[in-house]
């Protein structure tokens, strides 16, 4: 055996190492991948089929046989040579497969398909036809014209396209275009030593594998795609297909799939304990939609592409059902909630880079922001409104933080009395240009992030040290409204808490009186158990917004409330004459033994509507607009002064009619 021929065998073993080295990582699904794996694939063959030409010429009969095995050899070359051309095309996903004659792409397509087709049959039909080469008769081979000029196409092509790539792999690394750089030196060379049958070859096809090999790991190395955590395929492999789909204008849908509250249980259960969670969820997700499409694209994320968004909202409502609903963590069952995303090139934007910041966004969005389950839309409008939510959601945080929100107090006046004897306590915050936000919006945000409990004990305690610094009792008010948010009642120690913070300023539970909403009742039981707990303290219980909720009146009088408060549309609706319902409800609620506080009260047509249906209590810019708190004291002091004033006064007549 020559050394030439022992050269071939080494080769065509160690294409076949590598062949099968790199077969057995997982793959990403795009198209230089797999034109790498077709590239190795047909090395690998080609020097099996050069060594077996060897065999054939130094050992076997020269004649029919080895032309065939010659002409399969060439054409195995070939092909190894147009898959190395598409893979280093598809680099720069410059590989298109649309035929056309109206663009370089196209035309390239088409040529490159001719050429195929013209090169396999000539190269095939040699052994007969005798066109590209035909045996010596002493185990060699002479080639054709044909051959040479087949060859001479090929080599054109390759420059042709190698110089585009160059050119662009300019934004690679120094490193890489180095290696682009021997790839093509050496391919040239191996072409070469091939065409002029010279000794060598195997060394530069060797070398060709090598440099190849090297580019491709230096690339993509399949390692740099594979999460280990969960064996899925993960953010980088996620945007080079992502990429590649938009850089051949395929249409391409994402689901974006977070587990909310992921920070929270981070810290409660560690990352171990996680990493089983994540292992779950892929488990979950590649059952629905197999090993390829699925992504881990952040620790709490995973990323699912589809063809069309029809697939991902079909998707959105398989996975719904299909997604774990509790985990058993540390001997606890978790409930688990997830949120939801899509986005859809190109209905959603055209833009790589654009589309890219978006599904960063999902991976960071605010729990609060949306609700658990709910499919989002990755559009500009509902990011710019998530995007205020966000900053809402800082700015309570901050508030938290520093002790800084504000208080105004609103007064309300007793028809008993004939004086204010309460406020109702209105929390404020303003915004980055020291504007003030509106608080439905800024408490809403507060309940959903599960801020309020820290927020509302901030209001409650500053309420305490607002009344017991300023003496408020003694100047007629008998009791303090502070609203509470049902979403306040989940917490367990919120009744312990709210009579250690009164104790330590001194204020009386008796003189707490909390307003609770009726229409957001989520938790029912949490709210009546709270409630319960509330009046044993001594603390009264007011319903607030009475008559914008939806649940039914005998619902809403078997609630254990001292307190009902009309809410301010339905007294200016009855005002108007618009309806009667007032007539009905306040002696039914009165009935009931609880007292009325009228909201809204802006003009004493008003309050006469109110005594006639005998309210107890009257609230609205009538009296006062809610007041910061020096301002609210001055009001008072005038107010309940001018009333003592006239009673003092009405007294003095008494006395002087009656001598
Ligand atoms: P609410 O509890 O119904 O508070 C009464 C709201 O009606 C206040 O709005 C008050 O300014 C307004 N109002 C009172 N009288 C009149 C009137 O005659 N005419 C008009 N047009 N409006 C009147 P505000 O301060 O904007 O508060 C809005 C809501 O935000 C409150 O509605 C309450 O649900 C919530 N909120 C405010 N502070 C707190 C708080 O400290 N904790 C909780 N949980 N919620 C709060
Ligand atoms: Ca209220
Ligand atoms: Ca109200």
């Amino acid at each position: 055996m020559n050394s030439l021929f022992s050269c071939q065998i080494a080769s065509a073993g160690f294409f076949a190492v590598i062949f099968f080295a790199d077969t057995v990582k997982k793959h990403l699904p795009n198209r230089r991948t797999i034109f790498f794996q077709l590239f190795l694939c047909f090395m690998m063959l080609s020097s099996v089929f050069a060594t077996a030409a060897d065999l054939a010429g130094e050992y076997g009969e020269p004649g029919f046989i080895l032309d065939m095995i010659q002409g399969i050899f060439l054409f195995l070359q070939m092909i190894t040579c147009l898959m190395l051309h598409c893979y280093i095309l598809s680099v720069d996903y410059q590989l298109h497969f649309r035929l056309s004659i109206d663009s370089v792409a196209g035309l390239r397509a088409v040529g490159g398909c001719l050429y195929l087709v013209v090169a396999s049959v000539l190269l095939l039909s040699s052994p007969w036809t005798h066109l590209c080469f035909y045996g010596d008769g002493g185990g060699g081979i002479v080639r054709t014209p044909v051959f040479w000029g087949l060859n001479l196409i090929l080599l054109g092509m390759f420059v042709y396209d190698i110089g585009v790539v160059w050119l662009r792999c300019l934004k690679y690394s120094r490193r890489k275009r180095m290696m682009c750089l021997f790839l093509i030196i050496d391919f040239f060379a191996m072409l070469v030593a091939e065409l002029f049958q010279m000794p060598g070859i195997s060394f530069f096809k060797v070398a060709t594998l090598f440099f190849a090999y090297m580019f491709y790991l230096s690339l993509q190395s399949p390692d740099f795609f594979v999460d280990n955590a969960t064996g899925t395929f993960n953010r980088n492999g996620f945007f080079e297909i992502f990429q590649e789909r938009l850089a051949y204008g395929k249409e391409t849908s994402c689901l974006i799939i977070r587990v909310r509250n992921y920070q929270a249980m981070n810290q409660i259960y560690g990352g171990e304990v996680l990493r089983k969670v994540q292992r779950r969820i892929a488990n979950a997700l590649v059952g629905e939609c197999g090993e390829k499409g699925v992504f881990h694209i952040g620790s709490s994320t995973f990323a699912i592409i589809s063809k069309s968004r029809e697939g991902t909202l079909a998707l959105y409502d398989k996975l719904k059902e299909v997604l774990p609903q509790n985990w058993v963590l540390k001997n606890q069952v978790v409930n688990q909630e997830y949120s939801f995303y899509e986005i859809t090139y190109p209905l959603d934007g055209e833009d790589f880079e654009e589309l890219v910041q978006r599904i960063h966004y999902a991976r960071s969005d605010h729990e609060s922001t949306h609700k658990s389950g709910e499919l989002v839309r990755l559009r500009s409008d509902e990011m710019e409104k998530s995007d205020e939510k966000r900053e809402v959601a800082s700015l309570v945080e901050e508030a938290i933080m520093d002790d800084s929100i504000e208080l105004h107090f609103q007064p309300i006046f007793s028809f008993a009395k004939g004086k204010i004897t309460s406020l109702e306590v209105l929390a404020r915050l303003k915004d980055r240009n020291r504007k003030y936000i509106n608080p439905e919006f800024f408490i809403h945000v507060a309940e959903e992030n599960h801020t309020i409990i820290q927020l509302g004990e901030q209001i409650f305690r500053k309420a305490c040290i607002f009344a017991s610094y300023n003496h408020i009792f003694d100047y007629g008010i008998e009791d303090i409204n502070i609203n509470l948010s049902p979403a306040q009642c989940r917490y367990e120690h919120l009744t312990e808490d709210f009579v250690r913070i009164a104790d330590q300023y001194g204020i009386p539970m008796e003189k707490m009186h909390l307003e609770i909403t009726e229409s957001e009742f989520t938790d029912k039981d949490a709210v009546s158990r709270t409630l319960a707990r509330l009046k044993e303290t001594g603390a009264k219980v007011a319903l607030d917004d009475f008559g914008t909720g939806n649940s039914t009146l005998s619902n809403i009088l078997e609630l254990p409330v001292d307190f009902v408060k009309i809410d301010k549309s339905l007294v200016w609706s009855f005002a108007e004459g618009k309806n009667q319902f007032l007539n009905e409800l306040m002696p039914m609620i009165k009935a009931e033994g609880k007292k009325i506080i009228a909201e809204g009260i802006e003009s004493a047509d008003h309050i006469d509507i109110i005594k006639k249906l005998q309210g107890d209590y009257l609230q609205g810019y009538y009296y006062s607009r809610p007041l910061p708190e020096k301002e609210f004291l001055r009001f008072l002091l005038k107010f309940n002064k001018k009333v003592k004033e006239g009673e003092e006064k009405v007294v003095m007549d008494q006395k002087k009619a009656f001598g």
